[in-house]
């Protein structure tokens, strides 16, 4: 009822859209540059000045330099300024590890279940099938097998843009999967760590995880193969407290926040201010729980290196169809450099 309107008001509305209509076009319109602005006097707020499409500029958060996503996909995703070391995926660290980038990929088709029918403000299920569409991934761990410099390895990489890399039941079955893999084909076992720990969603059988995966390095232990854990950051929680800290090697990039609960949730605990760089990977190397830091620029060297010792100082116990294969592949490895 409210729409009806006067009829002059209808009138007076409806002329300049008419006047628009019937107006012939103006023969000068071909010479104007329209992209070039003819008035002064139009200011655009120095917020909009400064925005750019999301994604592909992004802004170290310790020196605040700006690098295109490509330039600092090149450097490796580390920050060209400060060495800042940003997240990467799992399958970068397969690029950036295995000889000339080839791997086999393992496990991609398992898919978390919903046993607790978990729902908190949407339901388990549509939060997994979010989680797959967002990263292309079906959990947060990719795994493969392939060779770095010429030495057979497995390697699990979790994923931090998968639920914040939390440890679920899949998690746990492929990391598990990788680790037998290794026994069997008498690799070396890599496990690359980013996770805010345990997946809240999967309750007790998450946390079954910690002890599944942590019995299996046990078996890897048995076979003497050796495992490295490499910690990126942020590695907390269930994570942290089981396979990360379990290494014969155990690793960390530079800057990478390493522990068990956050420094927020320690301060008000205890009621008083940490020492400086406080779980940091610098700090856990001085006190013994971290034994190197890796710059991922040199990971695959290091990786090759430590791997070349460890498998000539045991070779009688890992003659086997894999390294067989290990020393054809490693004499290629040798002819590349
Ligand atoms: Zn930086």
């Amino acid at each position: 009822m409210g729409a009806v309107l006067p009829q002059s008001v209808r009138c007076e509305a409806a002329t300049p859209y008419l006047w628009v209509m019937l107006t012939p076009p103006d023969p000068t319109y071909h010479d104007m540059a329209w992209f070039k602005r003819q008035s002064a006097g139009i200011v655009t707020s120095k917020a909009e000045q400064n925005e750019t499409p999301e994604g592909y500029w992004i802004k170290c958060p310790e020196c605040e330099h700006i690098t295109s996503q490509r330039e600092l996909e090149d450097n490796l995703n580390v920050c060209p300024k400060c060495n800042h070391h940003h997240t990467m995926s799992g399958l970068g660290y397969f690029e950036l590890l295995f000889d000339e980038g080839k791997y086999q990929r393992h496990d991609a088709h398992l898919h978390s279940a919903d046993p607790l029918e978990f729902q908190d403000k949407k339901d388990y299920p549509s939060r997994i099938l979010a989680a797959e569409k967002k990263s292309g991934l079906n959990d947060a761990v990719v795994s493969a097998t392939g060779t770095v410099g010429g030495n057979p390895l497995s390697v699990a990489a979790m994923d931090f843009s998968f639920i914040g890399g939390s440890m679920g039941s899949v998690v746990g079955e492929v990391i598990t999967r990788g680790i037998r893999r290794a026994v069997e084909e008498n690799r070396a076992m890599l496990i690359i760590s980013q996770s805010g720990g345990a997946r809240m969603m999967e309750g007790a059988l998450s946390l079954m995880q910690m002890a599944k995966t942590s019995a299996n390095l046990a078996l890897l232990a048995e076979r003497g193969l050796p495992f490295f854990s490499l910690m990126t950051h942020p590695t907390t929680g269930g994570v942290t407290a089981s396979y990360a800290m379990l290494g014969d090697f155990n690793l960390a990039e530079p800057g990478a926040l390493i522990g068990f609960a956050g420094p927020r949730v320690i301060r008000e605990t205890i009621g008083r201010d940490l020492p400086k760089g406080f779980q940091r990977a610098e700090f856990l190397v001085e006190k013994g729980f971290v034994d190197l830091i890796v710059p991922r620029h040199s990971l695959r060297k290091t990786m090759a290196g430590l791997m070349e010792q460890i498998f000539e100082s045991s070779a009688t116990s890992l003659k086997s169809p894999a390294s067989n294969g290990r020393s054809k592949t490693k004499k290629a490895a040798v002819k590349a450099k």
